[in-house]
């Protein structure tokens, strides 16, 4: 009987089955994991003062964020959160090696939580799923692919749903209320997990994600590492010698996510997940003694000091700081909504028959104030003497925009320069905008440029 080769069970590649682990370190990033979950399940659903508390709308231009929502002016905002988030980065790598790739990249947090259960609950433990990949087609293995690939599908929609839900809203597009666009979102973030989740698993960390290719630039040798103690292991043997602590009972590489062996040295598809050290934790402890796998650094593994404060980390943390003391600053200054003045097309000056000349403007007033209360605003100019303001009363519900016309006029025997500059005052309850134009009074009327 020819043997059908579904996805994973031969060719090139060589397929990995991790076992599964128990340990401290599986603890900790269990509770890692739920609070990663929580941020993208719970969070959409979640409003503050009526607002999502996390919304990217793209369409309109608007990021809700704990209430407050930030639009194109706040691009510094932006700006301020990209470089927090790289250095960041930098930061915790330079002290804790790939502890992000560990405890919360996506890849592995979907991973470890849904599909490695699902697959031991379809296929069997690692024993199983390896010797039943190696046979060929039969029922028993077709139904539990099928299983195994309909839960799969199941989770990549659950995910490719909660990661619209950042975009389109929660409430939208779980009702069935959300846009054709977001509902295509969904399919094609769907069938990304999808994939990755049938087939592309750890060759992500190792061909495709950027970060693992620059950590070296990272770290140095006084980053912590998971690392096999080489002078405790080694000679490795079937009984624990005098010398050698290791049994060779290849419990580190079977956990192993990415397939490699810990005891062959710093490796670039290591995700520091630390499996391998639950695993040799769990083995030694047998024999008393301290695990062999364990967080490391190069410094330490030669008998010299780690520092956590070093000129690579005081940089990164002296960044961090002054770029939260800035976004601080920013915030409390930050005007909560936003306006704008431009002059109405086609109209540059008018002389009115009682001795006024007049212009007039279009004043565009958005409402961002994290409020679910209607907001008035009264608008007044500064640096014209003697004008005249004709506005109407301005007040706007949440999120409401609105463009009024301002006319502005002025004697004519005050307006002695052909260009006046003046300031257009919008003030809400909470906060003032000031919007600098200038008032044209034109050649005809015999006035001096300025
Ligand atoms: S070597 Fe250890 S820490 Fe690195 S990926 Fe494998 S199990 Fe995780
Ligand atoms: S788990 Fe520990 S004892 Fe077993 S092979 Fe790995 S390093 Fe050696």
């Amino acid at each position: 009987m020819s043997v059908v080769r579904l996805p994973g069970m031969s060719g090139s590649r060589e397929w990995v089955y991790p076992q599964s682990i128990h340990g401290a370190f599986t603890s900790v990033r269990r509770w890692t994991f739920l609070l990663l979950h929580a941020a993208l399940f719970v969070a959409p659903w979640i409003t503050v003062r009526g607002h999502p508390m996390v919304l990217l709308d793209l369409p309109h231009r608007r990021v809700h964020l704990m209430g407050a929502i930030y639009t194109p002016s706040d691009t510094i905002f932006l700006v301020l959160l990209l470089l927090f988030l790289a250095f960041s980065l930098f930061f915790f790598t330079a002290i804790f090696g790939r502890i992000w790739c560990g405890y919360a990249c996506p890849q592995t947090v979907f991973l470890e939580s849904w599909i490695r259960p699902l697959e031991q609950w379809t296929e069997g433990d690692r024993t199983r799923r390896k010797r039943r990949d190696a046979q060929g087609l039969s029922l028993d293995k077709a139904w539990r692919k099928i299983v195994k690939w309909a839960a799969f599908l199941g989770v990549s929609l659950l995910l490719g749903m909660a990661m619209t839900s950042l975009f389109a809203g929660a409430r939208p597009l779980w009702t069935g209320q959300a846009s054709a666009a977001s509902y295509a979102f969904v399919a094609i973030f769907s069938a990304l997990w999808f994939v990755d989740f049938v087939w592309f698993r750890e060759q992500f960390c190792i061909f495709l994600c950027p970060y693992a290719r620059f950590q070296s630039a990272l770290t140095d040798e006084e980053t912590l590492l998971i690392s096999y103690d080489t002078k405790r292991g080694e000679p490795r043997g079937p009984k624990r010698g005098p010398e050698g602590g290791c049994i060779a009972c290849q419990k580190c590489v079977v956990v192993c996510p990415q397939g490699i062996d810990i005891r062959d040295g710093f490796q670039l598809e290591c995700i520091q997940c630390a499996r391998c050290v639950d695993a040799c934790e769990s083995v030694m402890s047998r024999f008393d003694q301290p695990t062999l796998v364990r967080y490391s650094s190069i410094a330490a593994d030669e008998g010299r000091e780690s520092r956590p404060l070093r000129p690579r980390t005081l940089v990164y943390g002296g960044m961090l700081t002054a770029l939260t003391a800035a976004a601080v600053v920013l915030v409390l200054a930050r005007v909560p909504f936003e306006a704008s003045v431009n002059r109405a097309p086609g109209s540059l000056y008018t002389e009115d028959a009682d001795g006024f000349v007049r212009n007039t403007y279009l004043l565009r007033i958005t409402n961002n104030e994290p409020s679910e209360l209607p907001v008035e605003y009264d608008i007044a100019i500064d640096g014209l003497d003697r004008a005249e303001v004709t506005a109407v009363p301005v007040r706007l519900a949440p999120e409401q925009t609105v463009t009024l016309p301002l006319i502005v006029r002025l004697p004519r025997e005050a307006a002695n320069r052909r260009t006046v500059p003046f300031t257009v005052r919008v003030a809400s309850p909470t906060a003032e905008l000031l919007l600098p134009t200038t008032f044209k009074t034109g050649a005809s009327l015999g006035g001096q440029d300025d």
